[in-house]
């Protein structure tokens, strides 16, 4: 069977029985999937067709240590054929995650200490909305249970980090939500305190956010932002989640992002990095303070667990992992590497009239497009999907976020991107933008 066949083959199964997550069905029909990958090796993947593009989303974010790593196929290989899979229910354990929640609350900031272990990032945030609605309770206050959270964040799609998740769009998807979320505004704290003021303090369990939006465009918060959160957070009694699902291990320059924010969360969510997308994983690092209280105050079962939480092939992949991005100073190369591709970025901005705003911290950049760099005036029509379309015809892989008023393109490439690859998708983006201008200047 030549590669064509097999292409034309499981483009057709595909299209028959393979319903995608978050895809255009209807584009999926028409044209098959967009790309069919076979293989892959540090920033490059490979198709059936043959074709090698750049990894510029770490797949979803996730893939930090680049593809291709065999030290973790490894890893996953040797646990399966110890011991494949056990509880951890019941205070059943295995070593690998006894060890993985001991490093993760090692490489965590200030006091967070003890770790719940989840299949991936939605499920982390729907715990961390449980532990904390369960800690208030065991602390006498059952009326604190609204959950704050900000516009166009971006928390999952399990039914409580859908009815967290600020981009309306996810939440229009189904017609019923789970209640007491509530939304503040992402760029001002006083938004934040007003909405406490408003709803009371005395009913508000948790605050959640992300350091910086991802699936929202790449947002950072504004300076300060999230100083002043901790200091209202504690001011009314509010505990405060960091979703760190994208910005953990090593993403934005250090190995978690409220690192650089001076700011200490209660509660911090993981997955996707932990294993690098070598296997499932997530989970919510608790407080000193929380985890003591629950181990005072609990006195029955811990009724929240998944079948897969310490999952022991997971955690093993979780730890050699962990053991790769501190040996190879991944999280020092993503600062090193992000400034390099935002100054290109800002250099293609100096020389062409369509990249409205250059913005991120370490590997996670955006880029806004508008019709005029002057006047900021954005395209009738939006153009970052064109973009991405050109991106990929060049051997690139980036996303498009159209939500709202924005036009952007979003880069998050693995944290072992090489100087050289950096300047080769800043290349590539120059020639999509010059592409553009040819085409609607
Ligand atoms: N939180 C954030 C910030 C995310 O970006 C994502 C996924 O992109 C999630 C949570 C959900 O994680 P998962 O898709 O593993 O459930």
């Amino acid at each position: 069977m030549t590669n064509e066949q097999k292409t034309q083959e499981l483009a057709a199964l595909d299209k028959a029985h393979f319903i995608h997550p978050t895809s255009p069905i209807k584009q999926q029909q028409e044209h098959g999937p967009s790309f069919i990958f076979t293989e892959g090796k540090g920033v490059y993947l490979k198709d059936t067709n043959g074709n090698k593009v750049i990894d510029g989303m770490s797949s979803l974010w996730n893939v930090n240590a680049g593809h291709g790593r065999k030290e973790l196929a490894e890893a996953a290989s040797e646990q399966m054929k110890t011991l494949a899979f056990t509880s951890s229910f019941s205070t059943f354990s295995n070593e690998p995650a006894i060890r993985l929640a001991a490093k993760i609350a090692d490489l965590s900031p200030g006091e967070l200490s003890a770790v719940f272990f989840t299949s991936g990032g939605s499920e982390a945030n729907d715990t961390a909305y449980k532990l904390a609605r369960h800690y208030w309770i065991l602390k006498g206050k059952p009326e604190k249970k609204k959950i704050i959270s900000r516009n166009n964040s971006y928390h999952g799609v399990a039914m409580g980090a859908t009815s967290a998740t600020g981009l309306k769009p996810f939440r229009d998807f189904t017609n019923s939500l789970a209640p007491d979320f509530y939304f503040a505004n992402s760029q001002s704290a006083a938004s934040f305190r007003h909405l406490v003021e408003q709803e009371g303090p005395e009913t508000i369990a948790a605050f959640i956010a992300e350091p910086i939006q991802g699936a929202g465009g790449v947002h950072p918060a504004p300076e300060n932002y999230f100083k002043e959160i901790r200091q209202i957070c504690d001011e009314y009694g509010i505990l405060f989640i960091a979703d760190e699902v994208i910005t953990g291990f090593g993403r934005t320059g250090t190995m978690f992002g409220m690192e650089q924010e001076g700011a200490e969360p209660d509660m911090m969510c993981f997955a996707k990095g932990v294993t690098s997308g070598y296997a499932p994983l997530g989970g919510v690092v608790l407080s000193k303070k929380m985890h003591n209280d629950f181990k005072k105050l609990s006195d029955g079962v811990l009724l929240h667990g998944y079948t897969y939480s310490g999952h022991p092939m997971s955690c093993a992949v979780a730890l050699e992992n962990i053991e790769i991005i501190e040996k190879e100073g991944l999280q020092e190369n993503a600062a090193i590497r992000g400034k390099e591709l935002t100054q290109g970025f800002k250099a293609v901005q100096a020389r062409r009239n369509t990249i409205g705003e250059v913005r991120g911290k370490g590997l996670m950049v955006g880029l806004e497009i508008v019709k005029d760099q002057g006047s900021q005036e954005k395209f009738p029509t939006k153009q970052a999907p064109f973009l991405i379309a050109e991106a990929a015809k060049r051997g690139l892989i980036c996303r498009s976020v159209v939500f709202g008023e924005q036009d952007a393109l979003v880069f998050a490439p693995p944290l072992c991107i090489t100087k050289e690859e950096v300047e080769k998708v800043i290349e590539i983006m120059e020639d999509c933008i010059v592409a553009l201008e040819e085409q609607v200047l």
